[in-house]
């Protein structure tokens, strides 16, 4: 005997697609919320954040930043901060893996020093398409 695939004949079966449809929606919302908060709203600028040993030393926001500047940290590492991105300019550390990271222009780039535990994060600003030309 073949069963019949379609449940036309139970109306309570058509219950669970009202909760399938709850979930995708709850989903979507989940995600544009993550992308929002990745991408930043527009007008949104880079912000420098500079950890170390866990903590966080200095949030500088890179709209405020018109030339370069270097901050010295306590450990020996200098980073440099450009209107534009920052990047690890020296540091104590024998491999200088966090040096040659370069420099980071894009939110949710980083350079990590791990011997000295030292962390430069960019966050906050879209991710800066080639069509994004401002100021
Ligand atoms: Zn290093």
């Amino acid at each position: 005997m073949k069963k019949k695939e379609t449940s036309t004949d139970k109306p309570e079966s058509r219950a669970p697609r009202v909760w399938d449809f709850v979930i995708l929606a709850a989903l979507a919302l989940a995600a544009l919320v993550i992308f929002l908060v990745f991408r930043a709203p527009a007008g949104g600028t880079l912000t420098a954040r500079v950890t170390a040993d866990g903590e966080t030393l200095y949030e500088i926001d890179l709209g405020t930043v018109t030339e370069e500047q270097t901050l010295t940290l306590e450990n020996g590492v200098v980073i440099a901060l450009y209107p534009d991105g920052a990047k690890i300019v020296s540091s104590p550390c024998k491999g200088h893996d966090c040096v040659r990271a370069g420099k980071l222009t894009r939110a949710g780039q980083c350079a990590v020093c791990l011997p000295e535990k030292t962390v430069l994060l960019l966050t906050g600003a879209p991710g800066g398409g080639p069509d994004a030309i401002t100021g």
